[in-house]
């Protein structure tokens, strides 16, 4: 089974995915957790030009083929391995940020991502958890962190990936919204059930 955790900086993905690491641990199902870019020699690389500020302009199709070959690589050398030996993977954030940073964010064609998406034939994730806040609370809660490249950007720029997130949602019955203002106890009661029921239909 494969979980994307997705949501703007600062909406409780790392929180709860610790939490559901740790809940799966208990239960000896030992999950895998990736995060994008990264998690493999070249992706881990990747994520390194990705996110280090640089004064040259960044063209957001530039973002886009960064974001896809290190997701290949993690894909083909990470993720569907796991999920044949029938693990659980976790991820912190996967194709949905693309459409919602790269296509809501700046303008890149949401056609053109899904298909190269579909043209790289990436897995999908089963169950997806957007944690759902404002820019104004990811502000508040990010202000101690010393910001990387995207995460430097505006609140305009968070608004409209924050719509972008939410048209995800709309448009797909796998995506699980959560109103990230919630307690973190509450929110992870809210995934843990959805998790288990998924589970338990699949062990079925
Ligand atoms: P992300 O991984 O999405 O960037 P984090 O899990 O790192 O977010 O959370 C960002 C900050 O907000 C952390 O200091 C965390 O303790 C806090 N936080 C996470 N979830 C909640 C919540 N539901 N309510 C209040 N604070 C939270």
């Amino acid at each position: 089974m494969f979980i994307s955790f997705e949501g703007i900086e600062g909406s409780g993905k790392s929180t709860q995915i610790k939490l559901l690491r740790e809940f799966l641990n208990q239960e000896g199902l030992s999950p895998v957790v990736i995060r994008e870019p990264g998690g493999t020699q070249i992706g881990e690389k990747v994520r390194d030009i990705f996110l280090t500020k640089t004064d040259e302009h960044f063209d957001p199709l530039t973002e886009v083929l960064l974001l896809y070959s290190s997701r290949k690589q993690l894909d083909t050398n990470v993720i569907k391995p796991a999920l044949k030996d029938g693990k659980i993977v976790i991820a912190d954030r996967f194709a949905d940020a693309t459409v919602a940073y790269q296509a809501y964010g700046k303008n890149v064609s949401k056609d053109f991502i899904a298909q190269l998406h579909s043209d790289l034939e990436i897995s999908n994730p089963d169950l997806t958890f957007f944690i759902d806040i404002s820019p104004e609370l990811s502000k508040a809660r990010i202000s101690d962190r010393e910001s990387d490249r995207m995460e430097s950007e505006s609140t305009e720029f968070f608004s409209k990936v924050r719509s972008g997130y939410q048209a995800c949602a709309n448009n797909s019955e796998k995506v699980i919204t959560i109103e990230g203002t919630d307690t973190i106890e509450n929110i992870f009661l809210k995934i843990k059930e959805a998790v288990t029921k998924k589970l338990n239909v699949s062990m079925e």
